[in-house]
């Protein structure tokens, strides 16, 4: 179940109409005992239906145009009981700010909060929940499960290209296992671009996935884990993976990562990790990452994001030459880092700083 679309029967609609209002919807479902009786084709049938809110215009804005954006979070069982989502309130935030960037009004941030942590109870008390298994902590969790939540806007009805006034904002949740698996880390460069300075690289967008995709499946066509893009001007610093951040741990100890700016999407696992190297003492620096510093001076590199967690990368290959990173397994920073991240998210590392969110 990589990235299934068994999506749980609880999902939120919510929307704007000059102000913000929304239910909690229940799609259609048998005991969680009953869905695991069905037929391959029967199950597919029903999440398929569960997968369709008649309520959405077919033609509008994000669908003919991309006038979209959207968020992935998390809910992670506890080690203790229970379900907890981690910073729920940075991706409310981070939706209301895609929005009012794709011209659109800005989520209401409670209300955000509160179908993302609704609609994980809801299905948690339904059954359709992840539980915790303490085998996951053998492979510092790289192997474990967690419900994604995906809220996502979805415009009004309309054929002209015009901005959305009375967008929609649908809250899912599914099952999903690790994101990257096995144990190829080595990535490439993408000569394809992600992102351009004045352009929505920085907002979580439909439109922002097109090239990225076409630019991994050609990576994972040619044996690599991911595609990792540098800057569209002088196609000499390193940006972003296809949906992640990156991190290059230099020789001399120094974390670095891209600086935000208009072409780098805000990461909450990006802004985490940064706090977490910087308690351990470790200087961090987000700046312009040159890639031939990176080929030159990293020995270690990851990626990170909410569906990538922290994934290490061993190598990267550009233009056909292959670097390999320190001594070509996952570096011991980065998945120490990894360990203490995905201890906190669940619940077996104390959280210090309040990142999560119990669901009840
Ligand atoms: C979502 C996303 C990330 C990771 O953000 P998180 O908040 O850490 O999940 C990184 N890059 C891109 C392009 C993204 O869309």
């Amino acid at each position: 179940m990589a990235f299934t679309l068994a999506i749980n029967p609880w999902v939120y609609v919510g929307k704007f109409d000059g102000n913000w209002s929304g239910d909690f919807i229940e799609q259609e479902h048998l005991s969680i005992e009953e869905e695991a009786a069905l037929s391959t084709e029967e199950l597919e049938a029903l999440h398929a239906k569960r997968n369709s809110f008649p309520d959405l215009p077919l033609v509008n804005y994000t669908s003919q145009y991309g006038l979209g954006c959207f968020e992935g979070a998390k809910a992670y069982p506890q080690k203790d009981g229970g379900m907890k989502v981690f910073r729920p309130e940075e991706n409310a935030a981070r939706m209301a700010k895609s929005m009012i960037g794709l011209g659109m009004p800005g989520v209401d941030e409670e209300l955000c909060v509160k179908a993302m942590l609704g609609t994980v109870k809801r299905n948690d008390d339904l059954g359709f929940t992840v539980k915790y298994d303490p085998e996951w902590e053998k492979d510092n969790f790289l192997s474990a499960s967690a419900i994604y939540i995906r809220p996502f806007s979805w415009a009004e009805p309309g054929i002209g290209v015009n901005l959305s006034k009375n967008p929609w904002v649908v809250v899912i949740n599914t099952p999903v296992s690790a994101y990257f698996s096995g144990d190829n880390f080595n990535a490439c460069t993408t000569d394809m671009v992600r992102a351009t300075p004045k352009g929505t690289g920085w907002i979580k967008c439909d439109a922002n996935y097109v090239i990225p995709t076409l630019a991994k499946t050609k990576a994972v066509q040619a044996g690599f884990m991911e595609a990792i893009f540098l800057d569209a001007i002088e196609k000499k610093y390193v940006e972003e993976g296809s949906s992640c951040n990156f991190f290059a741990l230099l020789k001399d100890g120094t974390l670095v990562t891209p600086e935000l700016g208009d072409t780098i999407l805000p990461g909450i696992t990006r802004k985490s990790i940064i706090t977490l190297a910087k308690d351990r003492g470790i200087k961090v620096e987000e700046r312009k990452l040159p890639l031939s510093e990176v080929l030159a001076e990293a020995k270690e590199c990851f990626v990170s994001g909410t569906a990538a967690g922290i994934t290490p990368i061993t190598s990267l290959t550009h233009e056909g030459d292959k670097t390999v990173f320190g001594d070509g397994k996952p570096g011991e920073t980065s998945m120490s880092l990894l360990k203490e991240l995905k201890g906190i998210q669940y619940g077996v590392v104390e959280d210090r700083y309040g990142w999560m969110v119990s669901v009840d």
